[in-house]
């Protein structure tokens, strides 16, 4: 394996060490190849709201896999799910489903460049939507954690393409557009989380909507990580701001390889093969990730988001009180059920602000948050997760390994 992984946040290199090898996952634990047991922060990188081999989802998908696994034709199973989603996300009046988080903000850029005739994009820094080319340029997530936020291997005037400008500041936002009225689209995580978790000023995202409509720039949301984690409506529902585009991925596959996108009917007419944005996947909407999703999805109400919710906050905060008594420079951060430690004073706005933190702090407290069995993201520039098995034993066990710590 290149790098021994697959994907570059799952090495250590950042915190020493080797990557553990999990072998097994059961509710809010992993086990290791050698039987050591981890209450698990990580949770897939977000996408199990509900833990590791949850019952309803595996019945879910055993009992699909033994329909078929892929058949590269349509099938009832995705409009199930795209009718989940748009339960709860009505903006997607048209979706298509991709494999991958990634493919899905790759083909909305393209959609976006298709339907406006421009070829500019904005992004912000710190930001991370996956792995196509045009967005490697000052992101957020592994590319933050190993110090390079742009990738080699990417034309000089495809990364031209992509301006970047620091989250939560609208008034360089305001700037910018006044002088930049040629964008296709705008594409940003309303509630950052590959920086660790930043919410957005609520006035940031109006301006961003404000902005965008104002000089024909299509508004997109990438709510990846934030959709069906914060509540049943996205972040879109909680700060009340209306994109063009939504992105999802992660909890909608149930812990399966998917991701999503979709918009207006007018916009999604562009799409292949009503029209002439080409876009395509032979595993797209395969039937064990909708079968997975839906048993997800279709268990997800209010009362669930209230309590995983006020669960996870009445964690933060003994977390919180808890490094202020022993003084230490740490902020946490939450929105919904998911929060970052930062080893600073404040809690951070923006992407040079959490470069800002103690990351001697941070490597030294996850090198003995391991030993001790709990695991979290192996960067100080992730966010950590709480699921529905998370109950309150495990969470007083991190709380007492924390205080060890
Ligand atoms: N957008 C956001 C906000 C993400 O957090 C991620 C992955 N962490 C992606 C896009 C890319 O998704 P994937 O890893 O499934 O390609």
């Amino acid at each position: 394996m290149a790098g021994g992984v697959n994907s570059p946040v799952r090495a250590f290199k950042a915190v020493g060490g080797e990557p553990v090898f999990m072998a097994r996952g059961r509710g809010a634990a992993l086990t290791d190849v050698a039987g050591k047991r981890y209450i698990d922060l990580c949770l897939s990188w977000g996408a199990l709201l509900f833990g590791h081999a949850d019952p309803g989802t595996v019945r879910a998908i055993q009992a699909q896999a033994a329909k078929g696994t892929s058949f590269g034709t349509a099938t009832p199973m995705e409009t199930t799910l795209a009718r989940d989603i748009q339960k709860a996300f009505p903006l997607m009046e048209r979706i298509r489903f991709t494999s991958s988080g990634t493919e899905a903000v790759m083909s909305a850029i393209r959609l976006a460049r298709g339907a406006t005739g421009r070829k500019r994009i904005l992004k912000f820094e710190g930001g991370y939507h996956g792995h196509a080319d045009s967005l490697l340029v000052k992101a957020g997530s592994g590319l933050a954690t190993f110090g390079s936020p742009d990738s080699a291997g990417i034309p000089r005037e495809l990364a031209a393409l992509t301006a970047v400008l620091p989250y939560n500041d609208e008034q360089k936002l305001g700037r910018f557009f006044k002088k930049n009225k040629d964008l296709a689209c705008v594409l940003v995580e309303p509630v950052a989380a590959n920086m660790g978790v930043v919410p957005a000023k609520k006035n940031f995202l109006s301006a961003l909507r404000f902005w965008s409509k104002r000089t024909g720039a299509l508004l997109i949301f990438d709510e990846v990580i934030t959709g069906f984690r914060l509540c049943h409506g996205g972040a879109q529902h909680l700060a009340g701001v209306h994109p063009d585009i939504t992105i999802l991925g992660k909890i909608i596959g149930g812990g399966l390889p998917v991701g999503a996108f979709g918009g207006s009917v007018s916009l999604m007419r562009h799409l292949s093969p009503e029209g002439s944005v080409y876009q395509a996947g032979t595993l797209s909407g395969n039937p064990l990730s909708m079968a997975a999703g839906h048993s997800v999805l279709s268990r997800l109400d209010p009362t669930f988001y209230e309590k995983l919710n006020r669960h996870t906050e009445r964690f933060t905060d003994k977390l919180q009180t808890l490094l202020r008594l022993k003084k230490k420079k740490a902020s946490v951060t939450r929105a919904g059920s998911m929060f970052t430690v930062f080893y600073r004073e404040t809690p951070p706005n923006n992407f040079s602000d959490v470069q800002r933190s103690d990351l001697g702090a941070f490597r030294k407290v996850f090198r003995a948050l391991l030993k001790n069995g709990i695991y979290t993201p192996p960067s100080a520039f992730e966010a950590s997760f709480l699921s529905s098995s998370h109950k309150d034993a495990e969470l007083r066990k991190v709380l007492e390994v924390f205080e060890k710590c």
